[in-house]
């Protein structure tokens, strides 16, 4: 089959600017299209955005050679506080009880991004086709697929053994393949920002279950919280039409007073939260990864330390194929693509059932369910089967490959 690629990655968000990280040096000649240009200016919205990302994730990117290029910008995550406002009980969960130097760590996304397009830039055998937006999905005669990619006024077409849809939660390429998702609403928006506070966090990410959503304040400088704070949409409206000082004021209320007096520190962003599973996660020479595949609540901060297991495990997939085919190698071919999504289904399941389960437990409000909760949280703060579990899930350990993993408990003991 003669195409113009080998893998084409639609979408250079954080999971597709991975994966082609992690495809790079196999060979193959893999195109990154990505709708927004490289050096577009940050908005607010992605300005005020931080990930938390999960000890695994670190464990990968450190695979990938990027984290030390990140690692200035983390701010460690070492303790991690969930309670309940105005309920008796609290989970607490420290890394030093898991002989790790941290549970997580919080990364401003402008830093991820541009480790990432820094590396990609210096790829040779990554094209970087951005701006440009893919538009169409066809085959061609040798069964390749063939995109239509629109550069400014310029339509193209290029064609590829495999194509990869990472184009986040309303991906064109998912539509393209006519794989259908179960999208469910949940009526909420994230607010983020950063928030000075009159108290160190020590290392302490907080995360607090309010009548209308959680709020959770993540280390992110010295003195400095990284805020998300969810709240039924059109109350995400009026809070942000809010000047600084009403804002402060509801959040402080919202967050309580664990940290002293909070002060605004950044630019306030909104985005809409949606759950979203796809049918399947494999098409006619393509694969889903990251939000085009699967998009979560942020309560549980597993968003993009599940897209970057499917991005790696992909990676990985492949090498090994192209390891036991040698030149005969199809990058796009089903059954190997079909054990992919077929191994990563249950990772994807439990987390976005375990993700689902703490938002709709936390946000309802029928009476009487409040204390309920708190003595579940009160419960869970002393069973520490359960909590172990519960931080294994927030951390990835559990989840990671074999051979991370190692690495991972090499890394804790130094
Ligand atoms: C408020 C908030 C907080 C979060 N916090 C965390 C957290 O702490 N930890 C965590 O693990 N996860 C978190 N998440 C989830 C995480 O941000 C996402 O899971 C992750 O960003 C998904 O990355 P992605 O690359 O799959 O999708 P996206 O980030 O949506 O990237 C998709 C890319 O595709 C491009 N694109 C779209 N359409 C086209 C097209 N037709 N042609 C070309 N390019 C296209 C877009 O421009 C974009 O660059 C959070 C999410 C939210 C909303």
């Amino acid at each position: 089959m003669n195409a113009d690629y080998d893998i084409a990655v639609v979408g250079g968000g954080l999971a597709g600017a991975s994966l082609a990280c992690a495809l790079s040096d196999t060979g193959l000649r893999i195109a990154l299209i990505e709708a927004v240009a490289f050096d577009a200016p940050a908005d607010e919205n992605l300005q005020a955005r931080t990930t938390a990302l999960a000890w695994g994730t670190r464990a990968m990117f450190d695979e990938l050679g990027l984290w030390s290029a990140m690692a200035d910008e983390a701010a460690a995550i070492e303790r991690l506080h969930v309670s309940q406002a105005g309920h008796f009980g609290r989970v607490t969960v420290a890394a030093a009880e898991y002989d790790l130097p941290a549970l997580g760590y919080v990364v401003p996304n402008v830093a991820m991004i541009s480790v990432l397009r820094d590396r990609l830039a210096d790829l040779d055998d990554v094209d970087v086709i951005a701006p440009a937006t893919f538009q169409g999905l066809a085959y061609d005669e040798t069964g390749a697929a063939e995109l239509t990619v629109v550069e400014g006024n310029t339509e193209r077409r290029l064609s590829t053994r495999l194509l990869i849809g990472a184009d986040g939660t309303h991906s064109a390429v998912r539509s393209a393949l006519g794989i259908g998702a179960r999208l469910d609403d949940y009526g909420q928006s994230a607010i983020v920002t950063k928030a000075r506070s009159e108290r160190p966090h020590a290392g302490c990410a907080y995360e607090r279950f309010t009548p209308s959503g959680p709020v959770a304040l993540l280390p992110f400088q010295h003195d400095t919280c990284a805020v998300v704070w969810t709240v039924p949409s059109a109350e995400a409206k009026r809070l942000l039409d809010l000047d600084d000082t009403h804002f402060t004021a509801e959040l402080q209320q919202a967050f309580g007073g664990r940290l002293g007096s909070l002060e605004l520190a950044g630019p306030r962003g909104a985005y809409p939260l949606v759950r979203l599973l796809c049918d399947t996660a494999v098409g006619r020479r393509a694969a889903l990864i990251g939000n085009a595949g699967h998009a979560l609540h942020p309560a549980a901060a597993q968003g993009f330390n599940l897209a970057i297991r499917d991005a790696l495990g992909l990676a990985e997939t492949l090498r090994e194929h192209q390891a036991l085919a040698g030149v005969d190698f199809d990058p796009g071919e089903p059954d190997m693509l079909a054990a992919w999504a077929e191994g990563r289904r249950p990772d994807q399941h439990r987390v976005a059932n375990f993700t689902d389960r703490v938002v709709r437990l936390f946000s309802n409000r029928i009476p009487g369910l409040g204390h309920a909760r708190g003595a579940g949280l009160f419960g869970l703060s002393l069973a520490p089967g359960l909590r172990s579990d519960m931080a294994r899930r927030s951390m990835g350990l559990a989840l990671l490959s074999d051979a991370t993993h190692r690495r991972a408990e090499g890394w804790s003991k130094t």
